[in-house]
């Protein structure tokens, strides 16, 4: 499971994420909905490790990973990455693009990219090269890729942004299947309410680098907090 205590962290003096907390459980999507600015992205940064911040905490299965004084590099705190531009190796084959973050024996690597291909529907590509795939097929093979190590935490930044609405439905309903199969503690980040309301099973909604709502889909959606989260929503057809 996921913790994040109090985390801040202020640009030239700006405070960008402001004192948020958040707790996200093994199986369960958990949506950082915003608009455009308010800090989503800056957030999953910093609990990667790839951006520091000023105060806070964060918990990986109730472990410390980092605060103010002690940080485990991002590349030691299982956890997987998908952001909007996955970019596979183009000179790995499928199956090598899978394995990439694996270590171990080669037939029990192999074994792990055919249960990932198998569980994303593409087991027939395993051999098959990056730009022998469409976009929608490249986006299974990067799911696969950031879920092979069985992280027990899933980034994911806008990952469908860059793909059609029809297949773009698909790839959300199929990606769920896999992160649930995978028993990971999703924390999604989007701007799209729509997308929120079909992933998450429990959305935070942030604005001006706070949470100013949190909870079940549903309830979000029919209380929203004030004004601006109403408009925020009627978005949504
Ligand atoms: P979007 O939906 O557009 O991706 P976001 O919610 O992900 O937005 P962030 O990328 O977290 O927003 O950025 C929040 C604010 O912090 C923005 O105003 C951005 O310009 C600023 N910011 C982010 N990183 C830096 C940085 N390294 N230096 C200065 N300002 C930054
Ligand atoms: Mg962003």
């Amino acid at each position: 499971r996921l913790e994040i205590r109090n985390l801040r962290r202020a640009f030239d003096g700006r405070p960008v994420v402001d004192d948020v907390s958040l707790r996200v459980m093994p199986g369960s999507v958990t949506c950082l909905l915003g608009p455009s600015g308010c800090g989503k992205s800056t957030t999953l940064r910093m609990i990667a490790g790839v951006e520091m911040q000023d105060t806070g905490e964060i918990y990986v299965d109730g472990k410390l990973i980092c605060d103010t004084v002690f940080r485990i590099p991002p590349e030691r705190r299982h956890i997987g990455l998908m952001f909007q531009d996955f970019a596979l190796f183009p000179h790995l084959s499928v199956a090598d693009n899978v394995a990439f973050g694996l270590k171990g024996a080669r037939e029990e690597k192999r074994a792990r990219v055919e249960e990932l291909l198998r569980e994303v529907g593409l087991a027939r590509f395993i051999d098959s090269f990056p730009h022998e795939l469409s976009g929608g097929e490249q986006q299974r093979v990067a799911l696969s890729r950031a879920l092979a190590p069985r992280p027990r935490i899933m980034l994911m930044d806008e990952p469908f942004s860059g793909l059609d609405n029809r297949l773009r439905d698909e790839i959300r309903d199929l990606t769920l299947d896999v992160l649930k199969q995978e028993d990971a503690a999703v924390l999604l980040v989007t701007h799209e309410p729509e997308e929120a309301m079909r992933m998450a099973d429990e959305i935070a909604l942030m604005r001006a680098g706070r949470i100013v709502q949190q909870g079940a889909p549903y309830n979000i959606y029919n209380a929203p907090v004030d004004k601006e989260a109403v408009a925020f929503f009627s978005d949504i057809n």
